[in-house]
């Protein structure tokens, strides 16, 4: 029933309208002045007003104004009633928020409906109302819930929805895998093609993982390259394990993105729940350290959690605060990768890598720290520590009769923006009196790109110091053929993603060897970086590589192993081809 309120200081009309207004099942509430009215309007919040303008100290026009002042009588329908009404009388009614004007006298019809329009305008103003905050209320449980690139579930979602499959467990005394996954070498492709490329690959991996999981399973986006999966069907060891295989190898083949062919590998971490445990933090934390245990396996491959696998407070705030102490504590180290000459399978250089052992995390991969002190300013120091480190510890291997051994190091791009970079590589070469001919400078496609011109004279400058300079990880990026004309590059690095498929690809080898061969013929040397197996070692010498870098030969050492490799005098095996 509708409750209305009649304001009326004439007790004939107003009670005329009570009784009208009654046989219409209405629910009637009256006041005979303008106060009353006022009041009775605050504690009964009415559906409608009908009210005289016409009354002695508060008359409508004030009663109006001052319910239009309080939220929540400002929209309540209001009808006046005059006996006589000038066009300028409406307009005052009008502008301070009347909905209707009665003329006195009016039929009983006029009066109906004229209350009956603004009920049903109410009606329908709060059902758009009601709409508008359920939609508002969708997008915010969205955004609290949801990743906005992906439309996947985000972390929160996910501990709320891996708390009622933990609980449901219980009750049948199963284990809950919960799988989490990292893209290897996301910044990577992130920085030489661009974030919102990157979020391209994200969007179309995430695809490819809804598709990978059933009904109840979760699948969440954890934050940049990290997803997670909850599996609700299978919880033995070996079916888990069979399941990231298979994951492995569908995020493995190749992505076409914006015309390019992108291959992207991921490294798996599972952690299985306790029969009795709901401790869903710790079970992220655990499934987030068994994935960084497989990154530093060398990422492609999944790892399930065990004790001895620290688990990390992945907090970036943390992990920043510990990468700038970790300056200062010296537990940056930098390691040799040995490239070896494919014509005589004999080690010629060594690229120098930085690790980073953290006091309880263990080894900690740069690619997950580099980009962190790019984003805090520390990668210059840094990169200016390894320059050193790296530049004196070969000279000590030149002076032990090495003496032709070549250091690659890698520039970064803040770096190599720097505005006295050629002046500090100067000054470092001739502290330790090295030689630059020895030295080689690493550097991405994405750096040159980003200012041609600058780069052009920084790399004028390089060359006359006669430092060598390499492009890297070519094949992942722009792969421009334009800069390599026109840039003085010494080296080609052939990523390992490329060495990684062309053993299974043919359409990769295809590309791999043209490439080789158009650096040939730009004089430029080629290095072919991940070679794993000898399957792939048979392919980089049959399409006539230069130097392989690989695990194959070695894993990345420390300076101490690096000598021992060099004084033992390990070879590979000579090319089988050549
Ligand atoms: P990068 O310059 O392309 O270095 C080659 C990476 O490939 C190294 O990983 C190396 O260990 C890995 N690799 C080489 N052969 C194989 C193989 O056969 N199998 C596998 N699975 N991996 C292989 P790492 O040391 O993790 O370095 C990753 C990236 O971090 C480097 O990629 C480089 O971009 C960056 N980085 C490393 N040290 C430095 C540094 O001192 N300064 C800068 N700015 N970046 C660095
Ligand atoms: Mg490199
Ligand atoms: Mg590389």
């Amino acid at each position: 029933m509708k409750k209305v309120l009649v304001i009326e200081d004439d007790n004939i009309i107003r009670t005329s309208l009570i009784k009208l207004l009654n046989n219409e099942d209405f629910d009637v509430i009256d006041a005979e002045n303008g106060q009353i009215g006022l009041q009775l309007a605050k504690e009964r919040l009415p559906d409608l007003i009908i009210c005289d303008v016409m009354m002695p100290e508060l008359d409508g026009y004030q009663v109006l104004k001052e319910l239009r002042r309080e939220p929540l009588t400002a929209t309540i329908p209001f009808i006046f009633l005059t006996s006589k009404a000038t066009k300028a009388d409406i307009r005052k009614g009008m502008n301070l928020g009347a909905d209707d004007y009665l003329t006195k006298p009016f039929t009983k019809t006029e009066l109906l409906q004229a209350i009956a329009t603004q009920i049903r305008k109410r009606a329908s103003i709060q059902e758009h109302y009601i709409t508008a905050i359920g939609q508002a209320q969708k997008t915010l449980n969205f955004l609290i819930n949801y990743d906005s690139l992906t439309n996947l579930p985000n972390l929160s979602f996910l501990r709320e929805q891996l708390r009622q499959v933990l609980d449901l467990s219980r009750q049948a005394h199963q284990q809950v895998p919960l799988l989490c996954i990292g893209l290897d070498g996301f910044s990577r492709i992130n920085s030489n093609m661009g974030a919102s490329f990157g979020d391209l690959l994200l969007k179309a991996v995430a695809e490819r993982l809804k598709d990978c999981v059933c009904d109840n399973d979760i699948i969440a986006r954890l934050n940049g390259d990290r997803f997670a999966m909850v599996l609700t069907t299978i919880d033995r060891h070996q079916d888990v394990a069979k399941f990231a295989n298979l994951l492995l190898d569908i995020i493995r083949q190749p992505f076409a993105i914006e015309g390019y062919q992108i291959f992207v590998n991921a490294s798996i971490g599972i952690a299985l729940s306790l029969p009795n445990s709901n401790n869903i933090n710790s079970l992220i934390k655990q499934a987030d350290a068994a994935m960084y245990a497989a990154k530093n396996q060398g990422g492609n491959n999944y790892q399930f959690y065990n004790y001895e696998m620290k688990v990390l407070d992945y907090d970036p705030l943390v992990l920043e605060a510990d990468l700038r102490s970790a300056v200062e504590q010296e537990e940056l180290q930098v390691y040799y990768h040995p490239q070896v000459d494919l014509q005589n399978g004999k080690i010629v250089g060594a690229e120098a890598l930085l690790r980073w052992h953290h006091p309880q995390a263990g080894s900690i991969s740069p690619a997950t720290f580099i980009p962190l002190a790019e984003s805090i300013g520390l990668i210059v120091p840094i990169g200016e520590w390894v320059l050193r480190t790296a530049c004196l510890q070969t000279k000590v291997w030149h002076q032990l009769g090495f003496d032709n051994l070549q250091i690659a190091v890698n520039l970064s791009g803040y770096q190599f923006n720097q505005p006295n970079l050629c002046e500090k590589i100067r000054q470092i070469i001739s502290e330790v009196d090295f030689d630059p001919r020895l030295l080689e400078l690493e550097l991405t496609e994405s750096i040159i790109v980003q200012n041609p011109k600058m780069t052009k004279v920084i790399f004028n400058e390089l060359k006359e110091l006669g430092i060598q300079i390499s492009i890297d990880d070519f094949g992942t990026g722009y792969s421009s053929l334009t800069y390599l004309q026109q840039l003085p590059f010494d080296i080609l690095k052939i990523d390992q993603s490329f060495v990684r498929n062309i053993s299974q690809d043919e359409k990769n080898a295809t590309i791999t060897k043209s490439v080789i061969q158009m650096a040939h013929s730009l004089n430029l040397k080629v290095v072919c970086e991940g070679v794993e197996t000898e399957e792939e070692l048979a392919f980089v010498c049959e399409y006539k590589s230069d130097i392989m870098q690989g695990y194959l030969f070695s894993k990345p050492l420390t300076a101490t192993e690096f000598g021992k490799l060099l004084t033992g005098g390990k070879d590979l095996p000579k090319c089988p081809v050549k």
